[in-house]
């Protein structure tokens, strides 16, 4: 850590959990979250590309970040981080599950059964892990704010994106569930689809697109800060940037 907290921000003092913050837009999120005054714990598994955000966090003034270098498909240290979290913050105020792949574009005849499985345990079974080892400390805030990363590809009308779409629309069944059981807490839950973004996923599914006409991920991060406020009162939605 290095730097005193922001006192000012429309996150000032507000502990932050950012997946998928090596790149594209966990990162962006990550950066602007911290620009208003947010406290961050990131995690992805590529070590150099979590240092790479936070020192962009660091160069901007705002204390460092926590790096919990991990991958989403270890069910046993996603249970391990709430109860480590919870000794060191005693609860968490925003959750950003953004973390996610593409898996393969083929038709549904052709996808391997592992690579189905992959897709469905980083996009899918990852936040439920997350939700149930984070959910006490969400509630232990004063407004708890749960975010996660869906895609316009959720409505299953795209041939040969089976395995994302899947993974996406069960993530949105699973957020709403989430939203309806937290109606008489503190903790509100969305859904955000940022659109068309440019980052290595949209390239991976899009390579002879112009990728700067685009908008960059620091483009869209408004749309999470407006849902992880104290002050949001939305909940159940999904929200479409
Ligand atoms: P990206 O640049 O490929 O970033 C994906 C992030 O997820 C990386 O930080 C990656 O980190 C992390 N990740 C992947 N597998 C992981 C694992 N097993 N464990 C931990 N972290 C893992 O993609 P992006 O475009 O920013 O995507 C972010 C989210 O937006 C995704 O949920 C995506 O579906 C959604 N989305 C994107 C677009 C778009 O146009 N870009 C449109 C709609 C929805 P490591 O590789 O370092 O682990």
């Amino acid at each position: 850590m290095s730097g005193p907290a922001p006192q000012s921000g429309r996150l000032a003092g507000r502990i932050a959990l950012v997946t998928g913050a090596s790149r594209g837009i966990g990162a962006a999120v990550a950066r602007r979250f911290a620009a208003e005054g947010a406290q961050l714990i990131l995690i992805a598994r590529t070590v150099g590309g979590l240092e790479e955000t936070d020192d962009a966090v660091r160069a901007a003034g705002a204390p460092g970040a926590l790096l919990v270098p991990l991958d989403l498909r270890e069910s046993d240290a996603i249970d391990q981080l709430g109860a480590s979290l919870f000794e060191r913050y005693g609860k968490l105020d925003i959750l950003v599950g953004n973390a996610g792949i593409l898996g393969d574009l083929s038709p549904l005849g052709h996808v391997q059964p592992a690579r189905w499985a992959e897709v469905m345990d980083i996009n899918l079974t990852a936040h439920w892990r997350l939700i149930r080892s984070l959910d006490p400390l969400l509630r232990r805030s004063e407004a708890g704010r749960a975010i996660f990363v869906s895609s316009g590809a959720a409505t299953g009308t795209h041939a040969y994106w089976g395995p994302y779409a899947v993974s996406k629309a069960a993530l949105e069944a699973l957020v709403k569930t989430y939203a309806a059981e937290n109606r008489k807490t503190n903790v509100r839950a969305n859904i955000l689809d940022p659109g068309a973004v440019r980052t290595a996923m949209r390239a991976q599914a899009f390579p002879g697109e112009d990728a700067n006409a685009l908008p960059a991920p620091d483009d869209i991060a408004e749309a999470f800060v407006a849902l992880a406020e104290a002050a949001c009162t939305r909940t159940g939605e999904v929200v479409r940037v």
